[in-house]
């Protein structure tokens, strides 16, 4: 039985009023027993965040530096990111891959360096609509988790946490369809079982790509899928609740 797991990513959005508003929310809410929640948010909200969410809210580094530190003007190393309250780490974001050249060996890079830290890396895949369209979307996405998993040792394999984003649903209102989504997931949960069943079979897989209150129960509802990663419907409180409440 896999825990739920529902991430909100702010990417490079909200402020202090809305870190209180989430704070006051989360901490009135009452979220269903057994799932767990994470918030991605900016780097410089992340101590006051910590402060005032409930401790049961992980907080998330949206990206790190792969080394642990030195002169890399404006990074910042996985260890910074724990000293001030985050237990995970977004890693190869489509938008890092895309805005910032990370390929999958900066990926693998900044996995390694997660791990060092102590923080679980969310590592995300997917395909663009062109690959997809192309008939190349199993091919990209599993290529872009054997280019991580299969540097890594059997132990450190289990520290991830596996979030599949197709390109051309993040950020355009258009999900991905349950069996869409079910069927890339069923792949990588196959491909996981290639190295080991019980990785494949405790492996957190989360669906990214437009979920919101109205289209996450029946996401969440796929046999492969056990959560989400939240980019739009993660600002506001109402909304996140509510894919919470429908994990
Ligand atoms: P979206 O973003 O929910 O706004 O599509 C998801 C993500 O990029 O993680």
């Amino acid at each position: 039985m896999r825990t739920p797991l529902i991430a909100g990513n702010w990417k490079m959005n909200g402020d202090l009023a809305l870190v209180d508003e989430f704070a006051r929310g989360l901490q009135a809410a009452e979220l269903p027993q057994g799932i767990q929640v994470a918030l991605a948010v900016p780097f410089p909200y992340l101590s006051a965040a910590r402060a005032s969410m409930p401790v049961s809210v992980a907080l998330a580094g949206q990206t790190l530096n792969p080394a642990s530190e030195g002169a890399f003007t404006g990074e910042v190393a996985g260890q910074m990111l724990k000293d001030v309250g985050a237990a995970m780490v977004l890693v190869g974001h489509s938008e890092r891959r895309s805005l910032y050249a990370e390929d999958d060996a900066a990926v693998l890079a900044r996995v390694e360096a997660a791990l060092a830290a102590g923080l679980t890396p969310v590592l995300c895949v997917g395909e663009t609509l062109e690959e997809r369209e192309a008939g190349d979307t199993e091919r990209v996405v599993l290529g872009q988790l054997e280019a991580v998993f299969s540097a890594l040792s059997a132990d450190a394999r289990t520290r991830l946490v596996v979030a599949y984003e197709p390109v051309w649903a993040i950020g355009t209102g258009r999900t991905a369809s349950p069996q869409q989504a079910q069927e890339v997931h069923a792949a990588i949960r196959a491909r996981l079982a290639e190295w080991s069943a019980s990785l494949a079979e405790s492996m957190q897989l989360l669906y990214g790509g437009s979920m919101k209150a109205a289209n996450a129960a029946e996401l969440l509802a796929q046999p492969d899928i056990d959560g989400g990663l939240v980019g739009g419907a993660s600002l506001q409180i109402d909304e996140f609740l509510a894919i919470c409440q429908s994990a």
